[in-house]
């Protein structure tokens, strides 16, 4: 395997051969000497390779254009410029050449129009920045929960089950859908389907999850999740990356303390790995990313349960859209709020009303609040959303008749609560959230390579 540009790189300068092999970004010409800038994503900076024209004809150098493939073969020397290395070219081979109208002119472009270019865009310095990101945080997550002796669990992406209702599911089916079959009352004959039952993408792998932990201890998840999410947000894909940690033997203490240890990792991961990306955001995606990173990693999280967050919101109502009393939602305004202005961190949010929280949440004594927490952050809002299980089985069962599901259909689900039931908890943090929160990009749609969402499935 030949050297990728970012060793090349760290070269000192010798009398050595080395074999470049890249992407021109840019040539510049002058009198004497020809500069091209190659890079191969392997690290921001791209390698600049000096071509003499003395020994370079004009015919050599004919397709050497912004977007060619090329080889370049020669020393490294002490760059011109400065602090790094360069490349005096003995050689130079156009393995693919580019045409003019490659859309990658070297100028700045919006991520908009990237995003129509979305099988290009890897090859500009924000969107290699985001996937080198991306790369070590998911290694990061892996690494985690492996030193942690977590188990790693792949839950199933097709389900018959809906995980709380969480989000309008994708169905999944093989039926004709100009001919569907219809049973004798008119509805949708599932029978007939692929699986003989109805089925949809699956929005969450908790459910699923639950009953690994209930043999494993600890297990994590981390895959693709579905939701046909109408919501045209920044924050919001219809395809997206799932991280989902369940712990036996634990209650929401312990499940608080995994996720504030988690997102510091992960965090730490990117400041020790991606130190020329990160600055790189700083300087062109949102100032003071890295600050904010190391605030997040050196403070202690907050935590206050949800009714104290709201008499601490109900104060500042007047400054609200939505004024916050008991019992409502905590939006997005009042997550920034309650850790910008008030926490100055992140904040975790515990013992929301039963009313507001998923069905399988530990109900508290009171009767009216669950064991919930939901990890909020500075500038994004929620980032994790998690809770104690409850493993009592009459509790859950009355909890589910209460809100109209039906036990039935819960069955394996409501059976682990009664083969050897245990204190459990967990929580989901949305990877590409994670991603933004790290990089500052805006959109949650350029931190995932093909954003799938409300009538877009482009590539
Ligand atoms: P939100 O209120 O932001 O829609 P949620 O309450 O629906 O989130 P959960 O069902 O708790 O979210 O999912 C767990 C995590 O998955 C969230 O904390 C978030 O990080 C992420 N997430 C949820 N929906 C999406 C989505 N459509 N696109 C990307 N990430 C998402
Ligand atoms: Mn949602």
């Amino acid at each position: 395997m030949e050297r990728r540009i970012k060793e090349i790189l760290a070269l000192t300068p010798s009398d050595e051969a080395v074999r470049a092999e890249g992407w021109v970004r840019t040539r510049r010409d002058s009198k004497n000497v020809s500069f091209i800038e190659i890079n191969d994503g392997s690290c921001l900076k791209g390698l600049q390779a000096v071509l003499d024209r003395a020994i370079f004809s004009d015919e050599d150098l004919e397709e050497v254009a912004t977007g060619a493939s090329v080889a370049v073969i020669g020393r490294i020397v002490a760059s011109q410029g400065g602090q790094s290395v360069e490349m005096q070219a003995e050689s130079l081979e156009v393995i693919g050449p580019c045409p003019q109208d490659y859309p990658l002119q070297k100028k700045r472009h919006t991520v908009e129009f990237l995003r129509e270019k979305a099988y290009l865009r890897p090859r500009t310095n924000l969107f290699g920045a985001v996937t080198r990101v991306r790369n070590t945080m998911a290694y990061a997550v892996h690494s985690f929960f492996q030193e942690n002796g977590f188990i790693y669990v792949n839950t199933p992406l097709i389900s018959a089950s809906d995980c709380e209702g969480a989000g309008a599911q994708f169905q999944v089916t093989t039926l004709d859908l100009a001919n569907v079959p219809k049973t004798e009352d008119g509805k949708v004959d599932y029978t007939k389907d692929f699986f003989g039952k109805m089925a949809n993408l699956t929005v969450s792998g908790q459910l699923e999850g639950e009953t690994y932990a209930l043999a494993m201890k600890d297990i994590y998840t981390f895959g693709p999740t579905f939701r046909a999410e109408n919501s045209n947000t920044a924050r919001h894909l219809a395809e997206f990356w799932m991280i989902e940690p369940e712990m036996a033997f634990c209650t929401l203490e312990g499940d608080m303390e995994l996720a504030e240890k988690f997102l510091k990792y992960v965090f730490q991961s990117v400041l020790d790995k991606n130190a020329e990306d990160m600055e790189f955001f700083s300087k062109f995606v949102l100032d003071g990313v890295v600050e904010t990173l190391e605030h997040v990693i050196n403070s202690p999280f907050e935590h206050m349960t949800y009714t104290d967050a709201v008499k601490v919101l109900e104060k500042h109502n007047d400054e609200f859209e939505f004024p916050v009393s008991w019992g409502v939602e905590i939006q997005s305004e009042h997550e920034r709020f309650l850790t910008e202005k008030i926490a100055k961190r992140p904040v975790i949010v515990t013992d929301y009303p039963k009313d507001i929280k998923a069905f399988y949440m530990k109900m508290n004594d009171d009767g009216k609040t669950v064991r919930a927490m939901d990890v909020l952050a500075p500038r994004l809002g929620e980032i994790i959303g998690g809770s104690e299980r409850e493993y009592r089985y009459d509790v859950l069962v009355d909890r589910m008749k209460e809100l109209g599901l039906d036990p039935e259909a819960y069955w394996w689900y409501l059976d682990l609560r009664r083969f050897g039931s245990v204190p459990h908890a967990g929580f989901g943090l949305g990877f590409e959230r994670a991603v933004q929160y790290v990089t500052g990009v805006a959109n949650i749609r350029d931190v995932i390579p093909y954003p799938r969402y409300v009538r877009n499935c482009e590539y």
